[in-house]
């Protein structure tokens, strides 16, 4: 039975183009058009927006971002026994679907989009914090896109979202709420992939704020914070040792115990600690 979009069931566009998932691409697909136009609709209102698409694949997300009305999807696949297959999504929806072949970590997608713009994907695992640590960083702020729509592992969806205290806590959860708002706004079970993953996954929605909640120097903050979770059992006095002197003064100024360990650290005790830091 042919989709509602008119183009084949994914199982039937995997058999046609020979599609078989690789694991050195991080290829466990999802086939269910229901689920990916529900997870195209936590990426929010597409109508009049440019959508960036990391790892189309056979292109399930694809339709249904294309399908909630986005105005243009730019989708960068390295895998290029996959083109065919977007080929014929593109065919459907004329002049809305870009395909570039190659690798997302090397392309530059803001060449071939315009704003407003929402970045949507079911990441590859080998890659996906990387593009995301990239995307919260950029050198300017607010950035490019509106808002993240990111599928994710469970346990690296649970570290985007901790909260200080808990285990998950870390580099991640920071840079993310420093100027952004982040939520897990789905859970998906191992069988809804094919093939199905040894883990759990969950799909992050982001949101960019307009300013950073609290003032700070973006590489300072992450230089301190990265030194602070790189040993994050250690008191920040010792774990923070070289980052500028008379360190146990700043980090008290900053409100922090120099015997405090950083999963305790606040994000507003954090920038002031780059505040400090910076001040040298
Ligand atoms: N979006 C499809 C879906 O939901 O069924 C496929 C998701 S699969 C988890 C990840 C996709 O990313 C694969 O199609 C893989 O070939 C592609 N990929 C892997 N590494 C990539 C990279 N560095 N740049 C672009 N695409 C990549």
């Amino acid at each position: 039975m042919a989709a509602i979009d008119g183009l084949p069931p994914l199982r039937e566009v995997i058999a046609t183009h020979g599609l078989a998932a690789k694991k050195s691409l991080g290829q466990n697909f999802l086939l269910d058009l229901n689920l990916t136009a529900k997870i195209a609709r936590q990426a929010g209102d597409l109508e009049g927006c440019d959508v960036l698409e990391v790892g189309p694949g056979p292109g399930g997300l694809t339709r249904g971002l294309l399908a909630e009305g986005a105005r243009k999807v730019l989708a960068i696949e390295k895998d290029a026994r996959c083109l065919p297959a977007l080929a014929e999504i593109g065919a459907q929806y004329p002049g809305r679907l870009q395909v570039i072949e190659g690798d997302a970590l090397e392309i530059d997608p803001l060449e071939h989009l315009t704003p407003p713009i929402r970045v949507a994907s079911n990441l590859p695992y080998n890659v996906g914090t990387e593009l995301l640590v990239r995307w919260l960083t950029p050198p300017e702020w607010p950035p490019f896109w509106e808002s993240l729509t990111l599928m994710f592992q469970r346990e690296v969806a649970e570290r985007i979202v901790a909260q200080p205290g808990s285990k998950a806590y870390g580099r991640l959860a920071l840079l993310v709420s420093w100027r952004a708002e982040a939520r897990i706004a789905l859970s998906l079970p191992p069988e809804a992939f094919t093939p199905p993953p040894k883990v759990s996954s969950a799909v992050v929605h982001v949101t960019a704020l307009p300013e950073p909640r609290y003032p700070a120097d973006p590489k300072v903050l992450e230089r301190v914070v990265a030194k602070a979770f790189n040993q994050r059992r250690k008191m920040l006095r010792a774990a923070l040792k070289g980052l500028a002197p008379d360190l146990e003064d700043r980090l008290l100024a900053s409100g922090i115990k120099p015997t405090d360990r950083a999963e305790t650290v606040t994000l507003e005790q954090f920038c002031a600690l780059a505040r400090n830091v910076a001040a040298v």
